[in-house]
């Protein structure tokens, strides 16, 4: 099927980096699932919740430092390579695929980056060893060194609004594509899930990579239940 495509979407989710020691989101004892998610509402509503926010984000990064792209994220970067795939949508803020070699203009991240920071109101990127730094010696997340604005995670949170500039790659991509390859995703979180479906109603073939079913096998042309790894190991030179 690859062979055959003229364009080849890939599309990823935390699966493909739980062969980097990296949790999935569902699997049992997932440490995401530990605590309620804090709502991007509660996160602009209360300095508690931002400074929980943080402490949360610092252990998790503890947990998963060096962290280093497995044979699933070498896969994707052959094909990206070898020029069958324009680029990879994601639904991971790991930054793995970068790591593996491809471009930002390769990697198209649905629900940003969890390795650096934001600023809310002007959008200046910030690293994350310098808030690090500030809110262990203050006691409270520093605001933006340049606005004076709110601080966050570059990721998306529940209740924020999808990055547009994302969204819109994404759907490019998706409606040019004649062949979707997913890993390791449940396909449950939308509107990321929406991809696989409308390329499969637009006349591209689907390529499911999961260890577990997922809602869109019955209507996929091929599903492999395996290990990512195993799967993707003969695209790797
Ligand atoms: P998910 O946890 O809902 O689903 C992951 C799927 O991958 C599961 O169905 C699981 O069976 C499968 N899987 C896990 N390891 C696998 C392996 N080695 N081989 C084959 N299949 C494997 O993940 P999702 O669909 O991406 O949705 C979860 C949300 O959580 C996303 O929004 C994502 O942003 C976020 N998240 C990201 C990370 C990360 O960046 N690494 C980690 C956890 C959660």
């Amino acid at each position: 099927m690859i062979q055959d495509a003229r364009i080849v979407a890939g599309f990823t989710g935390a699966g493909i980096s739980t062969e980097s020691g990296i949790p999935d989101f569902r699997s049992p004892d997932s440490p995401w699932m530990r605590h309620k998610p804090i709502s991007f509402d509660l996160f602009l509503q209360s300095a508690e919740a931002r400074r929980e926010a943080w402490r949360r984000k610092f252990a998790m990064d503890d947990l998963y430092r060096g962290a280093r792209p497995g044979l699933g994220h070498l896969g994707f970067a052959s094909l990206v390579a070898a020029g069958r795939m324009p680029a990879v949508v994601t639904q991971n803020i790991d930054g793995l695929h970068q790591a593996s070699g491809l471009g930002e203009d390769q990697v198209i991240e649905l629900h940003g980056n969890g390795t650096y920071a934001k600023c809310l109101s002007c959008g200046r990127r910030h690293e994350l060893e310098w808030v690090r730094e500030s809110f262990e010696a203050e006691g409270e997340p520093p605001n933006c060194r340049i606005c004076g604005g709110i601080l966050k995670s570059a990721t998306i949170s529940f209740g924020q609004t999808m990055p547009e500039q994302a969204m819109r790659r994404a759907q490019k991509l998706t409606a040019s594509c004649d062949l979707f390859l997913v890993a390791g995703s449940s396909l449950v979180v939308y509107p990321a899930a929406a991809f696989p479906a409308f390329a499969k109603d637009n006349g591209a073939r689907l390529v499911i990579v999961n260890r577990e079913p997922t809602p869109l096998d019955e209507t996929a042309d091929l599903v492999i239940h395996a290990e990512i790894g195993s799967v993707f190991s003969v695209f790797v030179p």
